[in-house]
């Protein structure tokens, strides 16, 4: 059995999905931004959103973290509803890393601090354990010779590949992606496509919002296409950029490809 096909049983017996959104509505004031999203991510799935701007991908995976509350709708982890505060929502954060856009590191921080300050705190991690761990990880996104270093003194490709160590060390069950490359210079992109497609190998459980289609064709398992706040389709990327079905998937891809 490949990673991707791992599930978890359910007390049912059922395959029980990691990540369960189901009939989500996500308002911002009187605009309606998400309607009816209903979105399985298996354990070891790798589930790429893509669809054109402002089409609610990014609202989707910033709900998941509960950086953004639903106004209709339930959002599982491990079938237990997200929680609303405190410790526990820490520890979702924790379980289900977010990489950002803008990368999100403390600024004042070294690089090592970067990576060791949440399994210290959140997982009450020893100091010693949670700084061997963040060596090796930074090793293996190709930043050992960076532990003292402050993000500024990084470029993007560097400090985002740091972004994804600190969710890492977390131990995370799934990582969410939210447009990862998309403020890197484009020499940048691929050192940290490359680490995402190794975790992706590895079997990481992860969400994606991206527009790299060589990303998406290459490491996801599931293309999900999202239009005007509605899945429109959802298919293997061989079928969706192979034989998309709706008009819409037609239009986005043929501006895109
Ligand atoms: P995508 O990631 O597909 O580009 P977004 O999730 O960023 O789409 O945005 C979906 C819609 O929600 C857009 O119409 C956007 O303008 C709106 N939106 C996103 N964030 C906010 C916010 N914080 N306040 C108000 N509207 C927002």
């Amino acid at each position: 059995m490949t990673p991707s096909q791992e599930t978890r049983p359910a007390a049912d017996g059922a395959a029980e999905p990691l990540i369960r959104v189901s009939g989500v509505q996500k308002y911002f004031g009187d605009h309606q931004v998400l309607h009816d999203i209903d979105l399985d991510v298996r354990a070891g799935e790798v589930v790429v959103l893509l669809g054109p701007s402002g089409s609610g991908k990014t609202t989707l995976c910033r709900c998941v973290n509960r950086l953004e509350t639903i106004e209709g709708g339930t959002i599982t982890v491990n079938g237990a509803p997200l929680p609303e505060e405190g410790r526990a929502l820490a520890r979702l954060r924790a379980d289900v890393g977010m990489v950002f856009q803008s990368f999100n590191l403390f600024a004042h921080k070294s690089v090592l601090d970067n990576v060791t300050l949440g399994p210290m705190k959140v997982r009450g991690t020893a100091r010693a354990e949670a700084e061997e761990r963040a060596r090796a990880l930074l090793e293996r996104v190709g930043l050992a010779g960076k532990a003292s270093a402050r993000p500024a003194q990084l470029s993007g490709g560097q400090q985002q590949r740091v972004a994804i160590a600190r969710a890492l060390a977390m131990e995370p069950k799934a990582l969410l992606f939210d447009e990862p490359t998309s403020a890197l210079d484009p020499e940048m992109i691929n050192e940290v496509l490359d680490v995402m497609v190794s975790l992706a190998d590895e079997g990481m459980t992860m969400l994606v919002v991206t527009h790299e289609m060589g990303f998406a064709r290459r490491a996801a398992d599931r293309v999900v296409f999202m239009d005007g706040g509605r899945i429109v389709e959802s298919a293997p990327p061989e079928e969706f950029f192979g034989d998309p079905r709706t008009d819409r998937a037609k239009g986005f891809l043929s501006k895109v490809l």
